[in-house]
């Protein structure tokens, strides 16, 4: 890999991770489903007609988005601590460069292509 692809990828990650911390922040505060005020009677009345039901879905549905930021924002950070330790890059597993493709679509894939195959195939 070149200077130039590192350093795109670098802020690549960058950008990933600032956007994650924020969706993070939102989906905690609950931002992300809120009801526009002022929708009036509808609101209102979904208020009144959710049952628990609903309610244990919305919180599930919540936990795993949560879940799924996280592990992304996990992904994203240590990414960015191999770009420091000079080791992005370079596959877990067999510990051969992984493809600046793949890097590319998925900026903070630790596994080259076929590792995460074989993975897969398990
Ligand atoms: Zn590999």
């Amino acid at each position: 890999m070149n200077r130039k692809d590192l350093e795109s990828l670098r802020s690549l990650l960058t950008q990933e991770k600032e956007r994650l911390e924020q969706e993070l922040t939102e989906i905690r505060s609950g931002n992300h489903e809120q009801v526009p005020s002022g929708a009036g009677g509808e609101a209102a009345y979904r208020t009144h007609m959710a049952d628990s039901a609903t309610e244990t879905f919305e919180r599930e549905r919540d936990l795993s988005l949560e879940e799924n930021v996280r592990n992304m924002l996990e992904g994203v950070t240590s990414a960015l601590a191999r770009v420091e330790k000079g080791t992005y890059g370079v596959c877990d597993v067999c510990g051969e460069p992984i493809a600046v493709e793949r890097l590319k679509a998925l900026p903070y894939a630790d596994m080259c292509i076929e590792c995460k195959k074989k993975e897969e195939a398990w």
